[in-house]
């Protein structure tokens, strides 16, 4: 919850769950405080069909100028029903004519993806897809270094864990040239990590060479920055959120020209924060999430 008030995270851990965090889309009504909660409820209320849920104000950071810092800024839902979270987190993105709402779950979410490969001949099928995860399961447990680094972080096997449940997606990378990447993703991402460790954890994945036995060397590729949901493992022209039924956003045709937005997305003060450095955008969860950036240790 980069630029909010770090009391009042603290007090949200202390609200009771179930509860989640919500924030409107950036292109639709995010500017005018009120406006910005009254267009949300009515999204939620016929999301929810009921209107048995709070939402709270946010608090910015101490300091922050708020006419020059980065938004959206994070709302806490609460009052809600188990149910009701289940339903929200199902679907983490809400669209129609109201606005757009993006929920994300209180607690950070490390993301299961782990490094791009690029390089080899693998093709997008069943047997290219056994022969990159066997590469990727092989390079893994060999890295040893990055191992023992990880294990320092967060914990015994934790590195161990990650490699014995890979699973590989075909990304398109480009459209025009049909060049693609093969992801790797784990199911066992430990959950007791920092952003920035995981950052970390992919930068370094980044490094490694994917030898596979008959379709050449890989090496970990650059991460994509969609704009749209600011995923890493896709570039925006193959965002899921165009797909999304009442999308009001840039569309595949269409998709956002650059930083039309008054937010300063370029600016150099979002480097070195919680993205360190590593250009504007980054990562943020699989659907824009951009939870806590505080140990989730419960
Ligand atoms: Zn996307």
């Amino acid at each position: 919850m980069e630029n909010m008030d770090r009391e009042l995270i603290i007090r949200w851990e202390e609200v009771d769950p179930p509860k989640v965090l919500v924030r409107p889309w950036k292109a639709t009504f995010e500017n005018e405080r009120n406006g910005t909660k009254d267009a949300m409820e009515i999204v939620l209320k016929s999301y929810l069909e009921s209107d048995n849920f709070i939402i709270s104000d946010y608090a910015a950071a101490e300091g922050l100028d708020t006419t020059k810092s980065t938004r959206p800024f994070q709302y806490l839902l609460c009052g809600i029903s188990q149910a009701d979270k289940d339903r929200l987190l199902e679907c983490p993105v809400i669209a129609s004519e109201q606005g757009t709402v993006v929920i994300a779950p209180f607690s950070q979410q490390m993301p299961p993806f782990l490094v791009s490969i690029e390089g080899t001949s693998c093709k997008n099928n069943d047997t290219g897809k056994a022969a990159i995860l066997s590469a990727a399961t092989k390079t893994l447990r060999g890295a040893v270094s990055i191992a023992s680094w990880f294990e320092d972080v967060a914990g015994q096997g934790a590195f161990g864990d990650i490699t014995e449940n890979l699973d590989a997606k075909w990304q398109m990378a480009n459209p025009e040239t049909r060049i693609g990447v093969w992801n790797i993703y784990t199911n066992k991402m430990p959950q007791n990590i920092l952003l920035a460790d995981y950052l970390d954890l992919t930068a370094k994945l980044r490094t490694l060479t994917f030898r596979t036995t008959l379709n050449g060397n890989g090496k970990g590729a650059r991460t994509f920055e969609c704009k749209n949901c600011k995923s890493i493992d896709h570039p925006s022209s193959t965002c899921p959120f165009y797909d999304i039924r009442g999308w009001l956003g840039p569309t595949r045709d269409q998709p956002e020209q650059g930083n039309r937005s008054e937010r300063p997305e370029r600016s150099d003060e979002r480097r070195g924060s919680w993205n360190r450095g590593r250009g504007r955008g980054g990562p943020r969860g699989g659907y824009a999430n951009k939870p806590p950036s505080f140990r989730n240790r419960t």
